[in-house]
């Protein structure tokens, strides 16, 4: 498969494309981004890497954060973490509070907001640094250890996240949240604030596409592990667009109101794409494109 071809193919395409969508509103720091930028960057299972355009620019990777989470919560933890959080699409939009109610504070899955910050209690109990820790986490899967958290973005989350704290309260209130909702809420805003490279970032998948190993050999998930965390992401990774992103795309991944999204095609390539322009469901409108035309062309994909 000629990846180099069909990502140049890729990005012609891309510069072609009308602008539509805006930058994330919801965070304040989010909207100072250059709403231009486009990357991807697609790494195959033998250790090739391929990039266009800014794949090699830092952004907020925001959501995507949220497969590593449980990821890191199920190595740990296993088959206990359904316990308190699900495994089904929600069908609403990322920071609903409406399903909480009626079903007990059991959040419908870790990839909408109030699953999150379930996962990022188990992290905050688990953990003895948990930021620290988490971020050493990162920075093996990655093999890069320069990743780090924004520190102005968690900030600016902080100062305007009214309603994950609603979220976080709410959870408490149903026992579903153990440790001090502050203390938590800082968790997941770091976690959100990680900032990667689209190359950064497909390295950091690269696991879930190799049978749970990283892409220096170190095991983090189990193979069957890894199967049902893909199994997530391609029934609940793209808000409540993972349907259409199911049915365009055809990959497990998971998406970011920064523009970002990590993919992946088990047993061939981790793939990251990031331009910050988002449609009205928060996922980037062209990334999605980008992924569209690369399962379309190569003819890869799960389905
Ligand atoms: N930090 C963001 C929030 O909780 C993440 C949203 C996202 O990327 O979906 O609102």
């Amino acid at each position: 498969m000629n990846y180099n071809a069909i990502l140049q193919e890729i990005h012609q395409e891309t510069k072609a494309l009308p602008v539509i969508g805006n930058v994330a509103s919801t965070i304040p720091e989010l909207a100072n981004v250059d709403s231009n930028k486009f990357g991807m960057h697609l790494t195959t299972i033998d250790g090739q890497d391929f990039g266009i355009g800014d794949s090699n620019e830092k952004f907020s990777i925001q959501s995507v954060s949220k497969a590593l989470t449980v990821t890191l919560a199920f190595s740990f933890l296993g088959e206990k973490v359904w316990e308190r959080v699900g495994v089904e699409p929600s069908g609403n939009p990322f920071n609903s509070l409406v399903q909480l109610e009626y079903e007990k504070g059991i959040p419908r899955n870790p990839f909408i907001n109030a699953g999150a910050l379930v996962i990022a209690d188990m992290l905050v109990t688990h953990l003895e640094h948990p930021k620290e820790d988490f971020l050493d986490f990162i920075r093996t899967i990655s093999g890069c250890d320069t990743i780090t958290y924004n520190l102005k973005v968690a900030q600016s989350e902080k100062d305007t996240g009214f309603r994950n704290a609603a979220l976080a309260n709410f959870l408490k209130s149903f026992g579903n949240i153990e440790n001090d909702v502050e203390v938590v809420l800082d968790f997941y805003f770091h976690q959100c604030s990680l900032e990667m490279t689209c190359k950064e970032l497909a390295h950091s998948f690269f696991f879930f596409a190799n049978e749970g190993k990283t892409k220096s050999g170190q095991q983090i998930l189990t193979r069957s592990q890894v199967k049902r965390l893909n199994a997530l992401m391609q029934t609940c990774g793209f808000y409540d667009e993972s349907g259409e992103f199911t049915y365009k795309v055809g990959l497990p991944g998971k998406s970011g109101i920064g523009g970002g999204i990590g993919a992946l095609f088990p047993q061939h390539f981790s793939v990251a794409t990031w331009s910050p322009r988002l449609n009205e469901k928060g996922n980037s409108e062209m990334g999605m494109y980008a992924l569209e035309q690369l399962t379309t062309k190569t003819g890869m994909s799960i389905f």
